[in-house]
Parts: C-alpha cells; structure tokens; sequence
C-alpha cells in the first residue's frame, strides 16, 4: 500500500514537472512573439521592416529563408524604393506583383496558409536564387480588412517543418503583425513622398533638397569627398507663359524637368526650388565633374525642340550656374555651408544671364 503511494507520488511529481517545463516553453514563444511584435511594429522605415522581417525573424524563427511578395498595381512601392535610391535588385526576397495573378496556381486558394513540401515548378519563383531553396514551406498571406495585400514565404530546410495540416498560428500571427505594419511603413514613405514631392513636375521640392543638403554636407564633411551644385533657370520663360498660356508654360516645366533627370545620375538629387528654377545636388563631383554635368544638362535640353501637346514645337534652353564644396570647413555650422553654396551657385547663374544665356558659368 505504502508502495502503491510512493509510485503515485512519484507519477504525480512527473506530470507537474512536465507541465512545468511546458509552461516554460509556452512562456519562452510567448516572449519570442513578443519581441517579434515590436521589432515590427517599431520599425520606422519600410527598409527597417524589411530587415526585421528578413533577417531577425528569420534567424531566431530558424528559418532558412524568407521572401515577401507585395501586391503592388500602381507601382508605389517600387517608387518608394526609388526615391531612396534603393534597387529592388539588391532585395531578392522581396518581389513585386501587379495582381493577384501573380500568385499563379495559389491565386485564390491564398486566404489561409498553404503548408507543406517544397515543389521546384510551384513554388521556385517563390525563392529566386541567389536563396538557400527550402524543403518544406509555408505560405502565409497577408490580409488587411480582407484583402489581400501581399504573401509572405518561409521556408525550412528542414521537410518536417512545415507539413500539411500542421497548427498555423504562429505564423498567422506573424502575418497579421507583418501585414498591418507594412500598411503603416508603406503609408508613412507615401506621406513623407507626397510632401517631398513637386506636383507639377515629379521632381523633388525645394524642401527635399535643402534637407538632403544638409545631410550630404554632413557626410561628406566625415568621408571628405566634393559635393557640387547646380542652379538651373529656363531662359525667358515669362515669353513662353505669356505667348502660349500657363499651360503651355506647365508643359515645358515638366518637360524640362524629365530632360535635366535624364542628364543626371540615379545619385543625384534633383528638385524643383520654385517657377522655373530648378537646383541640382551632384554627390562626389568636384567643381570639373560638375561643369561637364552642367554642360549635359544644358545640351541635352537645346539640342532638340519640344513637342508641346497641341503639336507646337518650341526652342528651349537653360542657364546653369554651378557652386563646388571641396575645402571643408569643418567649424562652420552645416547650415550656413549649405545657404552659401546655393548663393554662389545662384551668383554664377546669374553671370551665365548676363553673358548671353544658353550658357553654363562655375563659380570660381
Ligand atoms: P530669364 O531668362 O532671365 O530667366 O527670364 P525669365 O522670363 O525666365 O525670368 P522671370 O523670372 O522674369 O520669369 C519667370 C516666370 O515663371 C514668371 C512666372 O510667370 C513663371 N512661373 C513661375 N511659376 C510658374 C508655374 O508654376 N507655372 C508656369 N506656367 N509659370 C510659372
Ligand atoms: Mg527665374
Ligand atoms: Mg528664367
């Protein structure tokens, strides 16, 4: 009898341990969410994002890959990605759909996660190379207010780790974090576009530029390369609005705007400062470099003739003065180097003015 005791104690002490040490587990995932659910939700950037979600929670889920697919119909991501010089290149996790074709034989059935073994034909688009190609996977997708936004794809090398009718609620926990984050970053880079952006013509605002002014200065005053600027003024622009209307004179800024952005580089920065004016930031081009890239921009808008809508062809040239940063003077407020390079920049415009226009004058 005292025997009998002893093993039913004995039993009794097993299952409280083992209930214990599941506690702890449960309690352990708990906190891993958790840690997850702010990492996501305290990203502040749509790259941040990215980065939680490719790497931290890949690694400390043990995943060997993971690639998010975003619905994307009128390109706004990608000009997201754009405007902040990012090539989506660079990302082969991440992929871009124009609708929901996209997903291909998953269309439709993406409303629930599909779990289960890895098949080259289905899912190879799924994780382009150059990523580790998984096992067994899991396609999760991103719903907000029921609609889809997006998929995100996990995959292990591990067979067993995901298999068919496997409980899926981490991962749509996961998902539903992810997918209400990514509306928040993506909406966030929209306003932020919106309110750096010139509407007339695309280009960046006056706003923009002084801004990444200042933070180009700063950086190139820590890793000591030049930075240039250029002033840009459409010549006798009041003519062109006064003969043929303000729309007319709207289509030319636009245009003009396109043929000075084809002149540059991906790196530089671009913005219209008001009217017809429009500033240019070159970044690691010394007084020279920047000469020549003025002199491209001021060919490359004379050496042809508009086209306006109605069929009008029109002759258009620019000015450009051009101001260079190359001695750094690192005693100087970053503010007051900005507001000077863009006076010089604007003295030596109005030399190209004076000297008969359709010309292009460095500041010394
Ligand atoms: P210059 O060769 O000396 O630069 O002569 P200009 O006629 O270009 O110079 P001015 O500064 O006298 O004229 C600029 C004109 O730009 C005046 C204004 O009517 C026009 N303008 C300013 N903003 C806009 C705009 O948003 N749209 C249009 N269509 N015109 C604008
Ligand atoms: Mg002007
Ligand atoms: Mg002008």
């Amino acid at each position: 009898m005292a025997q009998d005791l002893v093993t039913e104690n004995l039993e009794l002490r097993n299952q409280l341990e083992q209930l214990f040490r599941q506690a702890q587990q449960n309690q352990q995932i708990l906190q891993r969410f958790q840690a997850f659910d702010l990492q996501f939700i305290g990203a502040s950037s749509f790259l941040e994002l990215l980065d939680a979600i490719f790497y931290s929670f890949a690694t400390a889920s043990e995943l060997d890959v993971v690639t998010l697919a975003l619905l994307d119909p009128e390109y706004d991501i990608r000009r997201i990605l754009a405007d902040q010089n990012i090539d989506p290149a660079d990302i082969p996790q991440l992929l871009f759909l124009q609708d929901e074709t996209g997903f291909g034989e998953l269309s439709g059935q993406l409303r629930k996660p599909v779990l289960g073994a890895f098949f080259r034909q289905v899912h190879g688009a799924l994780f382009p190379d150059p990523l580790p190609t998984p096992a067994s996977i899991a396609l999760v997708p991103l719903l907000r207010h029921g609609r889809l936004i997006g998929c995100l794809y996990i995959g292990s090398r591990d067979e067993e780790r995901f298999i068919e009718n496997m409980g899926t609620d981490f991962v749509e926990h996961t998902a539903a974090i992810v997918a209400v984050c990514l509306e928040n970053v993506v909406n966030n880079e929209r306003l932020k576009h919106i309110g750096l952006t010139d509407p007339l013509t695309g280009v960046h605002n006056r706003r923009y530029v002084e801004r990444r002014l200042l933070e180009e200065i700063g950086r190139s005053r820590r890793q000591g390369y030049a930075l240039s600027c250029l002033y840009i003024d459409i010549d006798r622009f009041k003519q062109i609005n006064d003969c043929l209307g303000h729309q007319a004179g709207d289509e030319v800024l636009r245009e003009i705007a396109g043929r000075i952005k084809e002149a540059l580089r991906l790196s530089d920065a671009l913005g219209r400062f008001g009217g017809e004016e429009f500033v240019v930031l070159l970044i690691d081009a010394d007084l020279t470099a920047a000469r020549n890239a003025a002199e491209r921009i001021r060919q490359h808008v004379s050496e042809q003739p508009l086209v306006l809508a109605d069929g009008q062809m029109l002759d258009v040239t620019v000015s450009v003065g051009v101001a260079s940063l190359t001695e750094h003077d690192e005693c100087e407020a970053i503010e007051a180097t900005a507001q000077k390079l863009v006076a010089r920049a604007d003295q030596a415009l109005y030399l190209a003015k004076q000297g008969g226009r359709n010309k292009v004058v460095a500041a010394d």
